[in-house]
């Protein structure tokens, strides 16, 4: 507890003592030399304790100043120079001009306008006090304080704009010059950027595999260097054209060594080049490549190819001497060994870096193939599929289709589509009978097409004629095969010509099959889904669905203050039907009957089968005329329909009931009970019909008045 007093007591100093100066200057003090009296020299000892207290905080403190800090120092500071003005006269007062713009150069934005209150606080007592001062030299003050302070402010921002200029392109510079090597030690494949490849991992990696290589080129060559003591000892690669030595590294004692690119093809380079075979060279009037033309040349040299695994020449390592000793066999022995550990030392990075690909490709695929599993419905299902290739190939287009076969006829369907091909928008949804397509014949004959490289891509119709796919190099469409099902195929396309190489396109397969696998697990899914809301014989909702979807229907009618009403249908002497033409015609009528009902309903409306050969049809916002009018459509599209059976042409009629809420009940139900009595009274009158509540009560009246 007394600690902590004590350090807040302490943390205070600074501000109080800035605090106190300035009540003091308010006060009249430090008006002159001969005025000093014992408060003012309280006063400025108080102000050096607050300014070291601050300083010594600032120092021993790690990371960057707070604004707190840096207005506590600065006003420390500004309080002390203005106590030396006025007590030293009004002629030192650039000293508080300089200090406020070294004060804004070092601190925030903030800080720095903070400083310039407090400075300018201070000259106000001090100068208005001055029987010289006034308004007008106080105003002077001011605009020189902003004035120093904005111009210093300027000058260090422009000075740190440039220097973050120049480190980023210093950064930029040794990025390329890195990029440079690996490509030169075959670390990355031509013509790609790591940096297009945009993983900033694959920098990192990239770097500190160009850093192995320069390290153990280094140290060969030192090792070279000092055995064979060679004035001139350095490392050439071949660029990737095969046109141009490179220089990886080299140890010289000599400034003539020439550092730009050599020619590959001449002279004693292209020599050891083509031979692959050591060379040694010795006299007065050589012509040294790796030096500049003028000027003297060494006398001896020693030329050794650095071979890849393979046996091809990669680069020369080269050595020279200025006296004239030759290089003995031993020497190239040596030499010899060198340039086996710089190929080495790239051949192992070469080859970490391969594991590393191909380990990140693994990981990629593998996660792709979890999403794939894990996704749930067929939708997401294609969008996992879509979505695992497109990270894995690079690939601009890419479409999944699903093929459906009714009454014997083959279709297909686009259900998904990415990438940004002209038309591939417009594709989704898109539904083509079979023809002479790419996608049909997939299906067709359940291989991959194309089978080898098309000339002219945008004439070959991948879906059918009227969708136009254009702007593709590259082409091939997998079936998505389960079990020994074609459920539909995987089309993946690219604008550039040889992306899809042959690693590509094994890749793809296997994503195309285990696509197979997830498409059918999902839609086994989605059947069983529908088995449990449908009636297997109409394909209706069934009567559990319809209690659920009524509910849903009447709460939210209920809620809006809205009407809904209910239509329950029962064919006529059905079970006649069954007599005569045996249950399995019924079950045909009654398919009829439900395919007629549901044809006739709007879109809004719930079609259920209720029962045996009754119907439920749910209909929001519907008033009982709009119900009635529905009713009547189905009623007389069901007397319009002939079934054919074995004894000749078969016709059903259909009685309907119909209630409506709010009007005639307020639950369900009361709802049905009032349906079902209206299809009763429908039944009694004469079948054939369709009844309202309204009529159902008009008529049984009649019937009491009658009674
Ligand atoms: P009405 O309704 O006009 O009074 O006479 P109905 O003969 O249709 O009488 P009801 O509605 O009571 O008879 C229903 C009959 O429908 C009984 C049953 O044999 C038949 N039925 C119910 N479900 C099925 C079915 O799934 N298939 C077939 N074929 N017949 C069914
Ligand atoms: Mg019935
Ligand atoms: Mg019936």
């Amino acid at each position: 507890m007394g600690e902590a007093w004590s350090r807040q007591l302490v943390r205070a100093v600074p501000a109080t003592s800035v605090g106190v100066a300035f009540l003091r200057f308010l006060g009249g003090g430090f008006r002159c030399l001969q005025g000093l009296d014992l408060a003012d020299a309280v006063v400025v000892v108080l102000l050096l304790s607050g300014v070291g207290l601050s300083a010594w905080r600032r120092l021993s403190r790690e990371g960057e100043p707070t604004a707190r800090e840096e207005v506590e120092l600065g006003a420390g500071l500004l309080a002390s120079a203005y106590v030396v003005v006025c007590v030293g006269g009004a002629a030192l007062w650039p000293i508080v001009c300089l200090l406020m713009a070294s004060l804004v150069a070092f601190s925030g934005r903030t800080a720095g306008f903070v400083l310039l209150a407090v400075a300018l606080s201070f000259d106000g007592i001090s100068t208005l006090a001055q029987p010289a001062g006034g308004v007008s030299a106080f105003a002077a003050h001011a605009a020189f304080l902003a004035l120093f302070s904005a111009l210093y402010h300027l000058v260090l921002s422009a000075r740190l704009v440039l220097a973050r200029k120049a480190e980023t392109d210093a950064v930029k510079n040794r990025l390329r010059e890195v990029e440079e090597r690996a490509r030169s030690f075959r670390l990355v494949n031509s013509g790609v950027s790591p940096r297009a490849a945009g993983e900033k991992e694959e920098e990192k990696w990239l770097l500190a595999s160009v850093k192995e290589v320069e390290r153990a080129v280094g140290a060969a060559l030192e090792i070279a260097e000092l055995t064979l003591r060679t004035q001139t000892c350095a490392a050439y690669l071949l660029s990737e054209d095969g046109r141009h030595l490179r220089m990886q590294d080299c140890r010289s004692g000599v400034d003539r060594v020439c550092r730009e690119p050599l020619a590959a093809g001449e002279g004693v380079l292209a020599g050891v080049l083509k031979s692959g075979a050591p060379l040694r060279l010795q006299g007065r009037s050589l012509r040294i490549p790796w030096y500049e033309a003028d000027g003297s040349q060494p006398s001896s040299a020693l030329l050794v190819p650095i071979r890849e695994p393979s046996g091809g020449v990669r680069g020369v390592l080269v050595a020279d001497r200025a006296e004239e000793k030759a290089f003995s066999p031993e020497d190239e022995r040596v030499l010899t060994a060198v340039a086996g550990e710089v190929s080495r030392a790239i051949e192992g990075e070469r080859v970490m870096a391969l594991i590393r690909k191909g380990k990140d490709e693994k990981d990629r695929f593998y996660r792709a193939l979890e999403e794939m599993n894990r996704a749930g419905s067929p939708d997401e299902v294609f969008h996992a599929v879509l979505e695992g290739v497109r990270q894995l190939a690079p690939v601009d287009f890419l479409a999944v289709t699903l093929v459906s076969e009714e009454d014997g006829k083959r279709a297909h369907k686009v259900v998904r589509t990415s990438g940004v091909t002209p038309g591939g928008r417009a594709l989704v949804g898109r539904s083509f009978a079979d023809n002479t397509g790419l996608v049909s014949n997939v299906v067709r004959y359940g291989a991959a097409l194309p089978g080898r490289d098309v000339r002219d891509m945008d004439r070959q119709v991948i879906f059918d004629e009227e969708s136009e796919i254009r702007g593709l190099a590259g082409l091939k469409i997998f079936p998505l095969l389960a079990s020994d099902r074609i459920l539909g195929t995987l089309v993946a396309g690219s604008r550039r010509r040889g992306v899809l190489d042959p690693d590509v396109l094994r890749m793809l397969e296997v994503m195309a099959l285990q696509a197979g696998q997830a498409v059918l697990r999902a839609q086994l899914f989605e059947q069983m889904e529908r088995m449990a809301t449908t009636d297997g014989l109409t394909g209706l909702l069934n009567h559990r669905t319809f209690q659920q979807r009524a509910d849903d229907i009447l709460a939210h009618s209920r809620r809006y203050g809205r009407r809904a009403s209910l239509i329950l249908t029962d064919i006529d002497h059905f079970k006649s039907v069954n007599d005569t033409h045996g249950h399995p015609m019924g079950d045909q009528v009654l398919k009829g009957v439900a395919r007629v009902v549901r044809e006739q309903a709007r879109d809004t409306d719930v079609v259920a089968r209720y029962g045996g050969e009754e119907f439920a049809i749910v209909m929001p916002e519907t008033d009982a005329r709009g119900a009635l009018i529905i009713a009547e459509r189905i009623r007389q599209a069901v007397m319009a329909q002939v079934f054919q059976t074995d004894s000749g042409p078969l016709k059903v009629t259909l009685s309907l009931g119909i209630a409506t809420t709010p009007d005639h009940a307020a639950d369900k139900q009361g709802l049905v009970d009032l349906a079902d009595q209206c299809l009763y009274f429908a039944k009694r009158h004469g079948r054939n019909q369709a009844v309202t509540v309204d009529r159902m009560q008009a008529g049984n009246g009649a019937l009491h008045a009658a009674g």
